[in-house]
């Protein structure tokens, strides 16, 4: 399997190499026969060509199996024009590869339950997977601008968008994704007020009779946020669009207690994905090994599991990092009293020996 890794920007360097030793101590163990190469992205690629995503980054993404990104941005580019930006390299990227399922699982290591906002026994033992909506919905739905209406004042649109067939992809990985977890999928819509998601619960409701094994339910997104803080236990796999997937997930990262700890997954429809961790470039804390490379080591082991079929590497990485925290070795992050500090080297270090 061909990795395409794209460290980026801050952080995004120091958490990438530590999830690249352990996907080699991971291919030491299984004999996975990964190779790797290695691109620009972001406020890099713009020091050096200009562009937060030049063509020959675009064009070794597309030739490898997995891409294993970092973080971009940061304060020195963002006087720059927009469009230039380093963020727009990572939905440029998005888009060119057709990533249309972003995955995130939501998960608590029962050893950082204390780190959580909710109590203990409200968050202990959760494991939500959120499945988001990537490349359609109101973000990129047209028209849309800013205009001066006839009474001369100025109004901002947008068009939230979704047909049948875009629908009908995320409901696939969505059902998929249960099948292989708890069995449970909650469509999260508006259904009451917008008809996009009118169409939207239509299409997975006429999904369920293929996955007789899943249960599938319905639920509108301002109780889901709610549901989400009252007793997020409940949920298993959840799936919605672009907009309402974007705030919703971000409100589930932070049941975990740390965003130091959260990966991610975006998918095509062969399988092929793009691995990040849910931070950003950290920039007050780059370049001083502060950063928790946690997230980015679980992304390399969605990367095995989703994009490599390697479920049994994959589990191994997860379980290395519990041990890891069983063991009480903290980044400042997850430090709490009792136990002991580490930097972003010797957390990385750490995985690899209780993997090996
Ligand atoms: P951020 O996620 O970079 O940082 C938020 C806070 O969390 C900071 O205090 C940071 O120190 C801390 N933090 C983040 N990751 C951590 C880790 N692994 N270990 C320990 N602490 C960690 O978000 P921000 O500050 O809003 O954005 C900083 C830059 O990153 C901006 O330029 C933003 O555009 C960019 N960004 C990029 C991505 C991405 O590449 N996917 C995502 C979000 C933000």
């Amino acid at each position: 399997m061909k990795i395409l890794a794209l460290s980026g920007d801050g952080i995004g360097p120091e958490v990438t190499r530590e999830a690249l030793r352990v996907l080699h101590a991971a291919d030491k163990r299984f004999g996975l026969g990964l190779s790797y190469s290695e691109a620009l992205i972001g406020g890099a690629a713009i020091d050096v060509h200009g562009v937060p995503l030049p063509e020959s980054t675009l064009t070794a993404a597309r030739e490898a199996d997995a891409v294993l990104l970092g973080a971009v941005g940061g304060p020195r580019w963002d006087g720059i024009e927009r469009s230039l930006r380093p963020e727009r390299g990572l939905l440029a990227i998005r888009a060119a590869l057709g990533l249309f399922a972003n995955l995130r699982p939501a998960i608590l290591y029962p050893q950082l339950a204390a780190a959580s906002a909710l109590k203990p026994e409200v968050v202990s033992g959760l494991d939500i997977l959120i499945v988001r909506e990537l490349t359609g919905g109101i973000y990129f739905g047209e028209p849309r601008g800013i205009r001066v209406r006839a009474d001369g004042e100025r109004e901002g649109f947008n068009t939230d968008v979704y047909s049948e067939s875009e629908i009908r992809r995320i409901g696939r990985v969505a059902f998929e994704a249960a099948r292989k977890r708890g069995k449970r999928l909650c469509s999260v819509d508006k259904a009451n007020v917008l008809e996009v998601t009118v169409l939207w619960r239509e299409v997975m409701d006429a999904l369920a009779p293929s996955y007789p094994d899943v249960e599938l339910s319905h639920m509108y997104v301002d109780n889901a946020a709610m549901q989400l803080v009252r007793a997020p236990r409940q949920f298993d796999v959840v799936v919605t669009g672009n907009l309402f997937g974007d705030i919703l997930s971000d409100a589930a990262a932070m049941l975990t207690g740390s965003i130091g700890m959260l990966p991610s997954a975006s998918l095509d429809e062969k399988g092929k994905g793009l691995y990040e961790p849910v931070h950003g470039s950290a920039p007050d804390i780059a370049g001083q090994g502060k950063a928790n490379p946690l997230a980015a080591i679980l992304s390399a082991a969605m990367l095995l599991r989703y994009s490599g079929g390697m479920g049994e590497a994959a589990t191994a990485i997860e379980q290395a990092v519990g041990r890891v925290l069983d063991a009480g070795l903290r980044t400042g992050d997850i430090h709490t009293a009792g136990t002991r500090l580490a930097d972003t080297s010797t957390m990385g270090e750490a995985v690899c020996a209780a993997l090996t």
